[in-house]
């Protein structure tokens, strides 16, 4: 009998009861937006960012209304402005060079290695003959690179690095959480990151001067003293007229709904990184198909599952695609010249410049990815990695005996 998956892979798990509780009695007050408290009250936005500052080891959080504003945010706080040249990763989803565009500046990009992450040779070479002043950097699927050599490179050639951590909320390096490198870090609340509120983010940092053009960029109008994870009134009195509302607020009730899942991040963590090495362990060995190595020193979390098949045609990766869809299992090509779904290439993001990145053609073109929502059972995750064992193995045998 030939095995089928029937589980979604944009299923995920219902808001807790909890959380659902708490967004009620936000609405009962009619106090949904954050400035909106009563006398004494600090309402649910500016809890949960003393409470996200403190998960991430971060002094300073501002929620935002989406990882991209928190991002866009950062870039304006950083000082970023319009024709500003920033570097990014070449492998990325749209959200990331959509917010350097944003504010009129460009993306330059970096290529990717084989683990999926920047490549510190390409890096330290750009660093080397332009004087870029930022790097947007970011973890894609949750693959972090050596920070400590990354912030030699930067901080050797002046350049701020602001993380994007909308795959690596809860993860690290060499024990130091993810976000807590950079000057700032930008974190997605959307609906399959590692909390959901639909729509949502967060930024943090250690930088009181950063974080306060942050919350008045963030569109605190003059109530800026309503923050409590923000530096005092003497850091805002330097920037509160210079700095431009771009109101991109959260607003309580989705607060609400973020704060109960907080304080369950670690254990959602645990339950993703069960299911990835469930995958991982029955795909490995299997001809043909490349597993992402895990260094050492990167605590990862498992929301979703790469593998490589290098240097296969596309006519093979296609072929696996739809054997395995054929059964059920929703696998995603990065290596498509159109834009899919959620899945793009630098290159079709045409409104910035490009020059051709061969490393990172050839690994794009390998990349086969998954999503690993926690509706699936670790039963769920050993069958999926015999669909795609099998699937994988015929179409490479058939490739080998051609
Ligand atoms: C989701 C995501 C973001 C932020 O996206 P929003 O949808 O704006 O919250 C940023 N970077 C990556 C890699 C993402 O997947």
């Amino acid at each position: 009998m030939t095995e089928r998956f029937t589980g979604s892979f944009t299923q995920q798990e219902p808001i807790p009861d909890d959380a659902i509780d708490a967004a009620v009695a936000v609405m009962r007050t009619g106090r949904l937006h954050r400035y909106n408290v009563a006398d004494g009250e600090a309402g649910e936005v500016a809890l949960l960012e003393q409470e996200f500052a403190a998960a991430m080891g971060a002094k300073y959080a501002l929620a935002t209304a989406s990882g991209g504003a928190a991002m866009a945010t950062a870039l304006r706080a950083c000082g970023v402005g319009p024709g500003d040249q920033v570097l990014t990763n070449a492998f990325t989803l749209a959200p990331v060079p959509g917010a350097i565009a944003s504010l009129g500046a460009v993306p330059v990009y970096v290529e990717v290695t084989e683990g999926l992450v920047i490549d510190l040779d390409h890096l330290s070479a750009l660093a080397e003959t332009v004087a870029y002043k930022t790097l947007l950097l970011s973890h894609m699927r949750g693959h972090i690179a050596d920070m400590d050599a990354l912030m030699a490179i930067c901080d050797g050639a002046g350049i701020t690095v602001i993380e994007d951590c909308a795959h690596t909320m809860g993860g690290a390096w060499d024990g130091v959480m993810s976000g807590q490198h950079g000057a700032v870090a930008c974190y997605s609340t959307q609906t399959y990151k590692h909390l959901n509120s639909g729509e949502g983010g967060f930024l943090t940092t250690n930088d009181p001067d950063i974080m306060a053009r942050a919350v008045i960029l963030s569109g605190s109008y003059m109530l800026y003293d309503r923050h409590l994870a923000a530096p005092g009134p003497e850091v805002f009195e330097k920037v509160k007229y210079v700095t431009p509302n771009v109101s991109s607020r959260m607003d309580h009730l989705r607060a609400a709904i973020l704060r109960p899942q907080l304080r369950k991040l670690a254990q959602q963590c645990a339950r993703w990184n069960e299911r990835y090495d469930r995958v991982e362990a029955g795909l490995r060995g299997t001809p043909g198909l490349t597993l992402i190595d895990r260094p050492k020193k990167e605590t990862y979390v498992g929301s979703s599952i790469q593998f490589l098949l290098l240097d296969w045609s596309e006519k093979a990766v296609s072929e696996v695609l739809r054997r395995c869809a054929s059964r059920g299992v929703e696998l995603k090509w990065f290596g498509g010249a159109e834009p899919v779904g959620f899945t793009s290439r630098y290159d079709s993001w045409r409104y910035a410049p490009v020059e051709k990145l061969h490393k990172t053609d050839r690994v794009l073109k390998s990349i086969v990815d998954m999503r690993l929502p926690l509706t699936f059972s670790l039963e769920d995750c050993d069958l999926l990695a015999r669909i795609i064992r099998s699937e994988v193995g015929a179409v490479w045998q058939a490739g080998q005996t051609a």
